[in-house]
């Protein structure tokens, strides 16, 4: 099992097919959240390997992009089958460096694969149109061509599965890539250059740098032979990544904050909205950007709720994600944990009541306790910034009316979720919520079929889905004359 996470652990970057330290010869720390101790470095690699990476996969592209729909869905159905082959060590390389559980991270590592075959799927249904053409010696086709060198940068949240809803689609579309993984969660994404290496994807399809975040990122932004930035992460720096691709106009998905509302209407099946809670409020220690940041509650089972919820959350099981039967594991620093003290301190100063949980865990380090809050107040400051950790605060409401516009108050607008029994309800609040995605009487939602993606300021652009492709493609009009007929 080590010998097998050593092998995908690789403590360089992947640059034109060699696996390279920084040129400086500088490296980054990489430390294991439920223990604080260093598991290993990666290079401190800035602009200047960031562009030859970049000019390595402009080089590949021009037979890459030769290369047919059919060889490129092979190619990714083989990488599928070889993130499966090693799930339990990919899984376990993932909860060494981010602290989820191990049965999380197979989850996570089972998603990549599974976002992988769709995109191999979809590899060979890039279709084009044959239009009827207003004149009658003239033909008009319309392809579809690979958008060129792809730059995608990840977050430490989902380290693996971030990259396969990037990776998969410019892949199969026939782009070639740098990747930029988050520097606390880097293995997880240097492993997938030894895995496409594995399968046999040629050098310089897909180049992986770490390092300097914003050194990378600006030759990334500005290096004009990049044609599409794809980007997970927090909204500012989506917001400065678009302003910087502006000057050479770059193609840009976006899947940036959420601030997920989870409505309880008093006609729900309350233990399933109990336990859809638990699912969209925990996973991952509340760290998803579709984890629900505020539970609004109809008043005729508020206290019910509050209670079942407290209850649920006091049974999760913290510990290290390495342990049997872990259900949170730590957060991802101390930092993080900060951040969360700073939520409750702020709600229970306006009048916020800790029902369940509330502070750090006896476990120390970055663990911290499941927490519910009761009481939540519109004036509180997750009413409109993201938590990113594990507390739950319940609003109460009285009508659905009020219900929406205090969901929809707010400048994000990715995940929603809401609970009731009534059919009618169900469709005029589904229409009524200004979200990208919408879970009704469901907890977890992302699936590889459906299109993952945000309005508002939670971004541009959809992942996954047959929409998942199209950003990678570029739309060519043909228009085929002096046909003589
Ligand atoms: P979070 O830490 O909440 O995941 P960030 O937006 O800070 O959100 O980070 C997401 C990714 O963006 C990480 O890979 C991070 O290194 C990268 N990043 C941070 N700052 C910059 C920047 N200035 N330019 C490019 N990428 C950046």
């Amino acid at each position: 099992m080590l010998q097998k996470t050593s092998h995908f652990m690789r403590q360089a970057n992947l640059i034109n097919g060699e696996w390279v330290q920084a040129d400086s010869g500088q490296t980054i720390d990489v430390i294991n959240p439920a223990t604080g101790l260093k598991i290993g470095t990666v290079p401190k690699a800035g602009g200047a390997e960031t562009r030859r990476a970049i000019e390595a996969a402009e080089e590949a592209f021009k037979s890459f992009r030769k290369t047919s729909a059919l060889e490129r869905s092979k190619l990714l159905r083989k990488l599928h089958d070889a993130i499966m082959d090693n799930q339990d060590v990919l899984a376990e390389l993932l909860t060494l460096e981010q602290g989820k559980s191990l049965t999380e991270s197979r989850g996570e590592v089972g998603s990549s694969a599974a976002y992988v075959l769709w995109f191999a799927e979809e590899a060979r249904r890039t279709y084009g149109d044959v239009v009827p053409s207003p004149w009658a010696d003239r033909r008009i086709l319309v392809t579809k061509e690979p958008v060129g060198v792809v730059a995608a940068i990840t977050p430490w949240n989902f380290p693996s599965s971030m990259l396969s809803r990037k990776l998969g689609p410019a892949l199969a579309a026939g782009c070639t890539a740098v990747v930029k993984p988050a520097s606390q969660t880097p293995y997880s994404g240097l492993a997938w250059g030894a895995l496409c290496e594995e399968v046999g994807f040629p050098k310089g399809v897909v180049n992986i740098v770490t390092g300097s975040a914003g050194e990378i990122g600006d030759e990334l932004c500005t290096n004009p032979l990049v044609k599409k930035i794809t980007f997970t992460g927090s909204t500012e720096i989506g917001k400065m990544l678009i302003q910087k691709s502006a000057m050479t106009v770059k193609k840009v998905s976006m899947e940036l904050g959420g601030n997920a509302p989870f409505l309880v209407f008093d006609d729900a099946d309350l233990d399933r909205a109990v336990q859809g809670a638990i699912a969209a409020k925990y996973r991952n220690s509340g760290q998803t950007c579709v984890c629900t940041n505020r539970f609004f509650v109809q008043e005729g089972i508020y206290d019910k709720f509050v209670e079942k919820l407290a209850e649920a959350s006091k049974k999760l099981k913290v510990g290290s994600g390495l342990d049997d039967g872990v259900q949170q594991g730590p957060l991802i620093d101390v930092k993080a944990v900060e951040k969360v003290e700073e939520f409750i301190e702020d709600a229970v100063a306006k009048g916020g009541k800790i029902v369940s949980g509330g502070k750090r865990h006896a476990l120390g380090g970055s663990f911290f306790e499941p927490t519910v809050i009761s009481g939540a107040k519109s004036n509180m400051k997750f009413m409109k910034d993201e938590i990113f950790g594990p507390i739950a605060p319940v609003f109460k409401f009285k009508t659905e009316a009020e219900a929406i516009e205090q969901a929809n108050d707010t400048e994000f607008g990715l995940a929603c979720y809401f609970y009731t029994g009534d059919l009618g309800r169900a469709f005029r609040v589904m229409e009524g919520l200004k979200y990208g995605m919408v879970g009704v009487n469901e907890g977890i939602i992302t699936t590889p079929e459906a299109p993952f993606g945000g309005v508002k300021e939670s971004g541009l652009g959809s992942e996954g889905g047959y929409q998942g492709m199209t950003d990678y493609l570029d739309t060519k009009y043909v228009c085929i004359g002096g046909l003589g007929l």
